[in-house]
């Protein structure tokens, strides 16, 4: 056993160090960012948010929200390859910002080879809860052969040089975040996990050495954690919790307690595994939960809202562009962040 003794840090533990800056208002600030990927070769330009990809948020109503405002969506593992043909010839634009997503079993593997020979989705996202396993490792390097053109996104990992693995492997952006999660557990049922921010500069220095991307995943309760997580040297950052509860997400709109409310789950949680595998199986345990989230109506006000914190966020720290935010960042480390008296932001990410 051995003990590590630096502090790793959230994003609750930073805040943003303002700088002097020539720039005159937000409107000056640009959040689209252009990237050539290492591996696929394909370039892509846009503003580097997407809704995470969980039944909830991950739907196709969500891709057309978000694409309104050239962010992408990782669709879903249960759309078929029916549902993906029939959103591609309705909405051909908003497709262009979707991933697929799939798991590491064969069934996955097939689904993926039926999606892809039906329509052309332009990203692939490879998602486990541990992307530690060698078997992950060959899943990856057997999709990257088969599909050499296509951007893969793989994860999660929280350490560099796991990320330099799956880079090595074929994956042109690693996917950040153990335990962050608004609906995870995996902290509590595992004690294992590694402090978002802190995992975000270690892996996207480890991924930028070899020429890969990172997409930060999990732990934004606020706009302000989206642009640390930008400043912290994210390429692009996944929300779930911060995308939940609008007219775009799965499930129906019902009354608690007199107040709206939507069905908002872990996809490791007992109730996703009972509606997708029928049962918890017995030698695991559920490593989500399940929340009902306020209602929150369309998504737009949301996205304006983040994009809107994102911009003046370079503001204070004169960047011009989005990518520019983490050379001109200063962390500083803080006992407090917020004042909490009012509560602007919940952890689920919804304003009370
Ligand atoms: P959020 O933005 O809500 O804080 O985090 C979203 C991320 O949480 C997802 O993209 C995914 O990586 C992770 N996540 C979703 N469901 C579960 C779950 O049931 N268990 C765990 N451990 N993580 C989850």
């Amino acid at each position: 056993m051995r003990i590590e003794y630096d502090i790793k840090l959230d994003f609750k533990d930073v805040l943003i160090r303002p700088k002097r800056s020539v720039l005159k208002s937000r409107s000056e600030v640009s959040l689209v960012r252009e990237f050539r990927f290492k591996h696929s070769g394909a370039l892509w330009k846009g503003v580097p948010v997407m809704a995470a990809n969980m039944d909830h948020t991950g739907t196709f109503a969500m891709a057309k929200a978000l694409a309104e405002h050239d962010l992408m969506t990782a669709i879903d593992k249960f759309m078929s390859a029916a549902d993906w043909a029939t959103f591609a010839k309705k909405h051909p634009e908003a497709f262009q910002h979707c991933f697929v997503t799939i798991g590491i079993t064969d069934q996955d593997f097939d689904r993926l080879k039926d999606i892809l020979r039906q329509v052309d989705v332009p990203f692939i996202c490879m998602d486990v809860a541990n992307g530690y396993t060698e078997r992950f490792v060959d899943c990856l390097k057997r999709v990257r052969d088969a599909y050499p053109s296509k951007p893969i996104m793989a994860g999660n990992v929280v350490t560099g040089e796991m990320v330099e693995e799956l880079i090595l492997s074929g994956a042109d952006i690693v996917k950040i975040g153990i335990g962050p999660g608004s609906v995870c557990t995996t902290r509590e049922k595992t004690g294992v996990g590694y402090p978002q921010l802190s995992a975000i500069i270690e892996c996207a220095d480890a991924a930028h050495g070899l020429g890969g991307q990172v997409c930060a995943d999990g732990g934004c309760t606020s706009p302000g954690d989206v642009a640390k997580a930008f400043a912290a040297g994210a390429d692009f950052v996944m929300l779930g919790g911060l995308f939940s509860g609008h007219d775009e997400c799965l499930g129906d709109v019902v009354e608690v307690d007199g107040k709206k409310v939507k069905r908002f789950y872990g996809m490791s949680s007992t109730e996703a595994m009972e509606r997708y595998h029928g049962s918890v199986a017995g030698y695991r345990a559920s490593e989500g939960r399940s929340v009902n989230v306020p209602y929150r109506g369309p998504v737009n006000n949301t996205v304006l809202d983040i994009l809107g914190g994102i911009r003046s966020t370079c503001t204070y720290v004169g960047a011009h562009r989005l990518k520019e935010l983490s050379k001109r960042t200063t962390f500083i480390r803080v006992a407090r962040q917020l004042n909490e008296v009012f509560m602007p932001y919940q952890a689920n990410g919804n304003k009370t």
